[in-house]
């Protein structure tokens, strides 16, 4: 069984994916590389003067990998939730354990509407989740787009996966918890 199993390979369930796996929890994505962020030419991500939105995914699918994280090429047809386990099933008929589960499906919806969570009127119909993208469901997270309607952006959703990916770690380990690294003193930042 997986520690998180995370639906979605934008930029939302890459970052919280990334998290995850760089401390240490078993991670399986599940993304076909169909994103809209390959539509996208991006000039507005901090930090970043331009990419697009191919080489973005590119350079992410990789760094979330080489921190050991597996990314299924594989669509999700079917969530159970109950009991201390998340299920999902796969449209080749695999069938995944999880003790969390992440939604980070975009504008793709049917998937996550089956959870029967509650939705924002005011806001396209965006499921509700709160600031760590927790629900009313213990231990089910939803992330990046698909609670944001209009209001989206890469760098909201990968904020959205850290967030979520912090409160995760924080349950596991027993305190609040913060990913951060320095600068050694020779000047390798490994
Ligand atoms: C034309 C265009 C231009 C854009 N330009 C910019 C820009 O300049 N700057 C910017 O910040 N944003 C831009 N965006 C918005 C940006 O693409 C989104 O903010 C971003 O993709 C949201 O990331 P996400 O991870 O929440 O969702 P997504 O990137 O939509 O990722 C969701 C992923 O989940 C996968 N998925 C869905 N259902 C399943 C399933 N059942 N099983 C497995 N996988 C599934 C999808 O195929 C997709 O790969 C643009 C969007 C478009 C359409």
């Amino acid at each position: 069984m997986a520690d998180v199993l995370i639906i979605g390979d934008g930029p939302g369930g890459l970052s919280a994916a990334l998290f995850l796996a760089k401390n240490d929890l078993d991670v399986t994505v599940f993304g076909q590389n169909k994103t809209l962020m390959h539509d996208a030419m991006l000039y507005n991500y901090l930090g970043i003067p331009q990419i697009t939105g191919t080489e973005f995914q590119e350079i992410s699918r990789k760094q979330v990998e080489n921190f050991g994280a597996k990314i299924l090429e594989v669509e999700v047809t079917e969530i159970e939730t109950g009991g201390a386990e998340f299920s999902v099933t796969t449209a080749a008929g695999d069938k995944h354990q999880g003790k969390y589960l992440i939604v980070a499906t975009g504008l793709e919806e049917a998937l996550a509407a089956t959870l029967g969570l509650s939705t924002d009127s005011d806001n396209d119909d965006a499921i509700v989740a709160d600031r760590e993208g927790k629900t009313t469901i213990e231990n089910l997270y939803v992330i990046g787009w698909l609670t944001r309607g209009q209001r989206t952006q890469a760098i909201i959703s990968a904020g959205e996966g850290a967030a979520a990916a912090l409160s995760i770690l924080s349950s596991e380990i027993g305190r609040d918890f913060h990913d951060f690294d320095v600068v050694k003193e020779d000047g390798d930042d490994e």
